[in-house]
C-alpha cells in the first residue's frame, strides 16, 4: 500500500486523509500540537467551565466539499443551518433591522424580496445591485479591490454600510479597501446566485473541537491511518524517489507522496528557499488578518436572537452561546460572544479596554444590557486568522514544482476567500491530484 504524509491537522489536512483513507491509500498525518483542527478549536474556560471557541465560525449552506466531509465522518447533525437566510442587525442610534431572504423563492426574486422589506436601505439603492449582477460572471482584473468593484457599480453608501462592507469584512477578513474584488465575486457567486438556499447560514451546536477532532481522528485511524499529534515538521526535502521528512523530536520519515497543509509562513521555514525559489518567495508575502474575540458573562441573558450583526460599532457580530448550542454543549446564560474581523486596528488595545468598548457598545445596540453585570470576560486574538498575498502575487496551486510534494490550506488557489470550504477543497483537490498519479 502506498503511503502518503499529511503535514498539518486542519480542516485542509483532515479533507485530505479523509479523502485518501477512502481511496485505500496509508495515511500518516503530523500535527504540531497535540490537538487537531489548527485555526479552529475550543477549549474549556476554567472559570465558568464553558466551552469557549478560539472563534466563532459560521458556515453557508453552499459549503458543498464541506458538508460533504462532515457527512463522512459523522458530524453533519452537529451543523445547524437557519431555515431561510436571516441576520438581524442592531444600529447604535437607528435600531434595528432585519434582512431576511425567503428559500421559496428562486434566485433573484428571494434576493429582491429581501432586500425590498430590508429597512436599514432605501428602495432607490436596490436598482444598483443590477450592476452587480451584470458583473457576477465577468473575470475581474486580479487587482480591482472589493472598494473600487462597488464603487464601479454604483453602489450607494448607505448599501455599502448595511450590507456590502459588512459582508465584505465577515467572509474575506478583510477591509474593502484591501480586499480582491475576485473573491467577492466567488462568495456571490457560490452562495447568493447558486442554489436559492446557498447563503443559509449555519453554525455549530457544539464547540468546534467537538465538532469534528475525534470524529475525524477515529474516521482515519479505522481506515488504517496514523494520526500523529505533538510532531513539528521542521524540514520538507523532496528528491527523485519520494519526500524525506524530518521532525523536531528527530523523526526522519520517508514518503512516496506528500501534502503540505500548513499555514504560507510555516511552509516557508520547512522547504528549501534556493530549491523552491518562487514558491518560497511568495510564501513570504502572506500578510496575516487577525480577528478578535470578546467572549463576556453577564449575570442574566437579555439577548434573544441567536446572532446580531452591530452597525455604527467597532464590534461587528455578537453571538449568543447558549442559543447557538442549545442543550448540546456548555454555555451558561448571558455568555455572549462579541466579534471584530479585520482587525488591525485593534492591535494596540489592552483586553481591558477592548472589555470596555465592548460593554459600552452592547449597551447602545442593547439597551436591556444596562442593568446585568459582566461576571467575567476573555478575550482572544487570533493574529493570523487568515493570510492573504498582495494582488501583485499569483496565488500558489496545489502541485508544487516537485512532482511528489503537494499543497493544501485555505491559502491556496481554490477561488474562494480563505475559509473552512477553501480548506477543505484544497485538501480534497490535493488528495486528487495524488489519486491521478
Ligand atoms: C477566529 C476565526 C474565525 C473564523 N471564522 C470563519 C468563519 O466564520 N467561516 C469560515 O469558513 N472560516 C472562518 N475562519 C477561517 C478558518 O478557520 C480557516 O480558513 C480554516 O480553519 C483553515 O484551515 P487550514 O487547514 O487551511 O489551516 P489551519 O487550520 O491553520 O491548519 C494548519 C495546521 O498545520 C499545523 N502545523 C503548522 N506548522 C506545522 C508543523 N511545522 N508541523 C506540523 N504541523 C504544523 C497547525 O498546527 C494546524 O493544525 C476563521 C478563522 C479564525 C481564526
Amino acid at each position: 500500500m502506498k503511503r502518503v504524509i499529511i503535514i498539518g491537522g486542519g480542516f485542509a489536512g483532515l479533507a485530505a486523509s479523509v479523502r485518501l483513507c477512502d481511496a485505500g491509500y496509508s495515511v500518516t498525518l503530523l500535527e504540531r500540537r497535540q490537538q487537531l483542527g489548527g485555526r479552529t478549536f475550543s477549549f474549556t474556560d476554567p472559570v465558568t467551565g464553558d466551552t469557549v471557541d478560539n472563534g466563532q465560525h459560521l458556515l453557508m449552506k453552499c459549503y458543498r466539499e464541506t458538508l460533504d466531509f462532515f457527512d463522512r465522518i459523522g458530524s453533519r447533525d452537529d451543523v445547524v443551518f437557519q431555515p431561510q437566510f436571516r441576520i438581524d442587525f442592531r444600529h447604535a442610534v437607528d435600531g434595528a433591522y432585519t434582512l431576511r431572504v425567503p428559500s421559496f423563492l428562486p434566485v433573484p426574486l428571494n434576493l429582491l424580496s429581501g432586500f425590498l422589506r430590508f429597512s436599514a436601505v432605501h428602495w432607490t439603492d436596490i436598482p444598483p445591485l443590477r450592476k452587480i449582477v451584470a458583473e457576477l460572471h465577468k473575470d475581474l482584473d486580479t487587482r480591482l479591490t472589493v472598494d473600487a468593484w462597488l464603487k464601479h457599480c454604483g453602489q450607494k453608501p448607505r448599501m455599502r454600510r448595511a450590507f456590502w462592507d459588512p459582508l465584505c469584512i465577515a467572509a474575506l477578513n478583510q477591509r474593502p479597501q484591501n480586499a480582491s474584488a475576485r473573491y467577492l465575486q466567488a462568495v456571490l457567486q457560490e452562495a447568493f446566485w447558486g442554489e436559492s438556499d446557498g447563503m443559509r447560514l449555519g453554525y455549530a451546536r457544539t464547540g468546534l473541537s467537538g465538532l469534528f477532532e475525534n470524529r475525524a481522528r477515529e474516521y482515519i485511524s479505522k481506515r488504517g491511518g496514523e494520526v500523529l499529534c505533538g510532531k513539528a515538521v521542521t524540514s520538507i526535502v523532496p528528491d527523485s524517489s519520494g519526500v524525506r521528512i524530518h521532525t523536531r523530536s528527530g523523526d526522519v520519515i520517508d514518503t512516496y507522496m506528500c501534502i503540505a497543509a500548513v499555514p504560507p509562513l510555516q511552509l516557508a521555514r520547512m522547504i528549501c528557499a534556493e530549491t523552491f525559489a518562487e514558491l518560497h518567495h511568495t510564501l513570504c508575502q502572506y500578510e496575516p488578518s487577525p480577528i478578535f474575540s470578546v467572549n463576556l458573562w453577564f449575570d442574566r441573558a437579555f439577548m434573544r436572537e441567536p446572532m446580531c450583526g452591530l452597525l455604527g460599532t467597532t464590534m461587528e457580530w455578537v453571538f449568543n452561546k447558549p442559543v447557538l448550542y442549545g442543550d448540546h454543549d456548555r454555555a451558561s446564560e448571558g455568555f455572549l460572544t462579541m466579534v471584530v474581523s479585520a482587525a488591525h486596528h485593534l492591535l494596540h488595545m489592552s483586553n481591558d479596554d477592548l472589555i470596555d468598548m465592548a460593554c459600552r457598545e452592547l449597551h447602545q445596540v442593547f439597551p436591556e444590557s444596562r442593568c446585568a453585570e459582566v461576571l467575567h470576560a476573555r478575550v482572544i486574538c487570533e493574529h493570523a486568522a487568515t493570510c492573504a498575498l498582495p494582488f501583485s502575487y499569483a496565488v500558489p496551486k496545489t502541485q508544487t514544482p516537485h512532482p511528489r510534494l503537494f499543497l493544501a490550506g485555505d491559502w491556496t488557489d481554490t477561488g474562494l476567500p480563505p475559509t473552512i470550504e477553501g480548506a477543505v477543497r484544497s485538501g480534497y483537490a490535493a488528495a486528487d491530484a495524488i489519486l491521478l498519479k
